[in-house]
């Protein structure tokens, strides 16, 4: 039984422990798998990186 349908706003979350290739904080969840060779990035970060325009 599929009780996901009428969620579907819902992005996965993968749990884990990773480590900020910026700043070094840690991070405990992605919206994407990793891949182990992406730099990852917390949500601040992340959030720079957009802002960034190069
Ligand atoms: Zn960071």
């Amino acid at each position: 039984m599929e009780d996901n349908q009428g969620n579907f706003g819902q992005r996965k979350m993968f749990q884990g422990q990773w480590t900020c290739s910026s700043c070094g904080a840690e991070i405990t969840e992605l919206p994407f798998e990793p891949d182990g060779e992406r730099p990852l990035y917390c949500r601040d970060c992340h959030r720079a990186q957009r802002d960034k325009r190069s």
